[in-house]
């Protein structure tokens, strides 16, 4: 078992594979990209299925890949299937904007991956494009479809976002009427690439009073432990609706999560720096023991919250990196 100095038992590892992406989401990244990493520099996937596998052993449970767009490295359903079979892992799941998913829905599914988190920040396709400054939207839609169509529990993610898809917050929890997914509003965070600063007009009790203004009876349904968002349920809807607080931070006191970024970063809080390079301590021919060491070591150092993370930063390299390099 793995716990930090607050006594949080540190179960779930999220690992992002790429810091590439085939959108541009503007809230993620600026419209030309990122400096993207060298591929050297990122972990092979005998890198990551070595980490994984020790994180497994040190008592993580659930894994969730991700990215950047984790469909656009190559080879992810192989290394998927090595990472499925890990002994001890109970869930393998992940986060994709669904450009590219829909025909590997049926691998994923033999597989073992029975949810994924979808990213849909509108229904409309105008919106789309200026959002992710691509088109794509009737590519997500077939996974969403394709994905309930196979059993697999979805997720989906919006950033809540003035000036971008508020229109869209009423359509999005109408969709859980007929459809049982659960849409989980989230307040927007400050990892863009440094593009532009936040406004917090849209947080997560303002998103909440404006769902409740147009379905007021709306019910609070429990969260389950470490849930990152809020539930809600409108009486006879098959989905749900979620609120997740990303940026006021009110979820961080049960949080049971770890990060590993592409170049094998860990980072014990989505607003610290990152402590501790993993790939770079395999490449120097670290034992399973040695590695087990220092990351128990700077788990112990996990913040109490993402506040005091960002406190503890104090100018060093910061919050404002993009969801695609730290792994959203
Ligand atoms: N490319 C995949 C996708 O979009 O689902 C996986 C990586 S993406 C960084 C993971 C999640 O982070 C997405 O649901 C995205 O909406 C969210 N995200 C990215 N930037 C964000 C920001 N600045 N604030 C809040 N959420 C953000
Ligand atoms: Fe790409 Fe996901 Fe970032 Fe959008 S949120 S640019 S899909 S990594």
């Amino acid at each position: 078992m793995i716990t930090d100095s607050y006594g949080r038992i540190i179960n779930y590892l999220r690992l992002a594979v790429t810091d590439r992406c085939n959108l541009r989401c503007t809230y993620c990244m600026p419209q030309d990209g990122l400096d993207w990493l060298p591929r050297k520099e990122l972990m092979t996937y005998e890198e990551m299925l070595r980490i994984c596998s020790l994180f497994v052993k040190m008592g993580v449970e659930k894994i969730r890949i991700t990215g950047g767009e984790p469909f656009i490295r190559k080879d992810l359903m192989v290394f998927l299937e090595h990472l499925s079979a890990t002994s001890g892992l109970k869930e393998l799941t992940l986060t994709t904007n669904g450009l590219l998913t829909a025909p590997l829905v049926p691998e994923l599914k033999r597989i073992g991956i029975q949810s994924v988190n979808l990213s849909l920040d509108t229904l409309d396709e105008q919106r789309f494009r200026k959002i992710s400054r691509r088109d794509g939207l009737g590519q997500v839609i077939k996974t969403l479809e394709t994905l309930l169509a196979f059993g697999i529990a979805v997720k989906i993610n919006t950033v809540v976002m003035e000036d971008h898809n508020i229109e869209d917050i009423i359509p999005l929890v109408q969709l859980t009427k007929t459809q049982p997914v659960s849409v989980r509003f989230i307040e927007e965070m400050p990892f863009n690439g440094g593009t532009h600063t936040i406004s917090l007009k849209w947080d997560h009790q303002h998103i909440l009073q404006f769902i409740r203004e147009h379905f007021p009876d709306i019910q609070k349904t429990p969260d389950t432990p470490h849930a990152t968002s809020s539930n809600y349920h409108i009486p006879g809807y098959e989905g749900n609706i979620g609120i997740i607080a990303a940026y006021s931070r009110s979820f961080c006191g049960s949080c049971n999560r770890i990060r590993i970024t592409p170049t094998g970063i860990v980072r014990t809080c989505l607003y610290d720096a990152g402590k501790l390079n993993v790939k770079d301590l395999l490449r120097k021919g670290s034992t399973d023991e040695d590695l087990e060491i220092m990351i128990r070591a700077v788990l112990l150092k996990k913040p109490a919250d993402g506040w005091d993370a960002q406190r503890l930063l104090s100018g060093q390299k910061s919050a404002h990196q993009s969801m695609a390099t730290i792994g959203g």
